[in-house]
Parts: structure tokens; C-alpha cells; sequence
């Protein structure tokens, strides 16, 4: 049985208003987050850490990114209800579940087989019913889906990857953290097919974006 208590509702709320003191104002963002448990989210070790405004490791070395990058990465899209929205790197299914409480449509792809599983079954147990996750590796892409209005990257990239960018819709923006020690978040915006306007949002530290998939074994 999971439990959201009044105790989890209060520390939600808590770093909800410790996000908007760093500069969150997308209202929307902010009530995703106050909505969805991200306890529920975490292993039971790290469950009572799961409030404070930090990433926590989750299966397979990877890690639940920082509650505040959640937020900036999901105010730079500037999500649409309905938007069509590729995510690489599902890891916990935290961020899919913030951006289907925006009322996205969520396409999320994970290398990692463990966790694809774990989140895909545990989406589906919470009623976030327009996620769609999928055993993948994301440096390509997920073609039969495209065009994206959004496409959102939650691993650190060497480097821009073209083949996402031409599955963004033109207008369509994506966010991406760019780098090898850090990375520096871009927000990529497809003005026309080969025209794109990019912003540099300063440095933030994630795990890497590798090619290929890993199984179970
Ligand atoms: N969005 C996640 C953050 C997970 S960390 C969350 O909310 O919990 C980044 C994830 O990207 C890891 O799970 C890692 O396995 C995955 N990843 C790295 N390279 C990938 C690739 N090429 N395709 C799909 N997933 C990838």
C-alpha cells in the first residue's frame, strides 16, 4: 500500500515554495509537483529523503534528478496541454508523471531494462494513463511517434543529437543538458527544417547519455 500522508502533503508543499524562492514561476510546474508523490518514486531507503531539493539514486547507478532541475527543465519547455512529448531517459518515471499531470502526452524512453519495467508498472499503478514508456535507446529517437512539439532529455549529451532535432514539429522546443564534467542546459527552438534558435541556461551535473541498451542480466 502507498501512502501519501498529510506529513508528505506538508513537505511537498514546503519544497514547492522553496522552488519558486529559486525562480520557479511556471504555475503549472508547480502544481505537478505538489500533486505527484515523489516518494513514490524512490526506494523505501531513501523514501524519507525524498522532499529535500536533491537527486537520489535509483536502480542500476542512475539517479532521480534534483526536484529543482525537474522544475527548470519542465518550465523551459513550457508545456501545452495535449503537447506530444518525447522524454529520453525515464530512470524513475518522476518526470513523466510531472509532465502527464500537465496533461502532456508523454512517450518516454529508457535504455536500462530494470528500469523501464519498474516504471512502466508503477505509471500504469498511479493512473497516469497518457504515459507511454518504452525499452529504448534514445539516441535514436522514437521515429513512429514523430513529430514532437516537445522533446525533453534528462541525460547528459556529448553532444547535440540531429537525428532528435528532426523530430521536433517546427516551433517545437527541446531541452537538453550539453557537456562532459557538467553540462549547460540548452533550450533548442526548430524555427524552420534546418533553422533552430538555442539558449544556454547554465551548468547542471547529470548522468550519461550512452547509446545502446542494457538488459536485465
Ligand atoms: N527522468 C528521470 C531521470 C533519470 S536519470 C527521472 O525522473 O527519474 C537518466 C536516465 O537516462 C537513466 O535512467 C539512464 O539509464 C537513461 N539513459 C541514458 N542514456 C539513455 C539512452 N540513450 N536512451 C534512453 N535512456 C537513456
Amino acid at each position: 500500500m502507498r501512502d501519501d500522508s498529510y506529513r508528505h502533503k506538508g513537505l511537498r508543499r514546503k519544497l514547492v515554495d522553496s522552488l519558486r524562492k529559486k525562480g520557479i514561476t511556471d504555475e503549472r510546474v508547480l502544481a505537478a509537483m505538489e500533486a505527484v508523490p515523489r516518494h513514490f518514486f524512490l526506494d523505501s531507503a531513501f523514501a524519507d529523503l525524498a522532499y529535500e531539493d536533491k537527486a537520489l539514486p535509483i536502480d542500476r547507478e542512475q539517479t532521480i534528478s534534483q526536484p529543482y532541475t525537474v522544475a527548470f527543465q519542465t518550465q523551459l519547455l513550457n508545456v501545452l496541454k495535449r503537447d506530444r512529448i518525447l522524454e529520453i531517459g525515464t530512470g524513475s518515471g518522476y518526470q513523466a508523471a510531472i509532465l502527464s499531470k500537465i496533461e502532456a502526452r508523454v512517450f518516454t524512453v529508457e535504455r536500462q531494462e530494470a528500469l523501464y519495467h519498474k516504471a512502466q508498472k508503477l505509471l500504469a499503478e498511479l493512473g497516469f494513463s497518457n504515459v507511454r514508456c518504452y525499452y529504448r535507446d534514445g539516441t535514436k529517437g522514437m521515429r513512429e511517434f514523430a513529430p514532437y512539439d516537445k522533446i525533453i532529455v534528462t541525460a547528459g549529451a556529448l553532444e547535440v543529437p540531429k537525428i532528435l532535432l528532426d523530430q521536433l514539429k517546427i516551433g517545437g522546443i527541446m531541452v537538453i543538458p550539453v557537456g562532459t564534467r557538467s553540462q549547460k542546459m540548452l533550450r533548442i527552438t526548430k524555427l524552420a527544417d534546418d533553422e533552430f534558435q538555442e539558449e544556454d541556461f547554465g551548468d547542471f551535473r547529470f548522468v550519461p547519455f550512452v547509446g545502446g541498451v542494457e538488459n536485465d542480466k
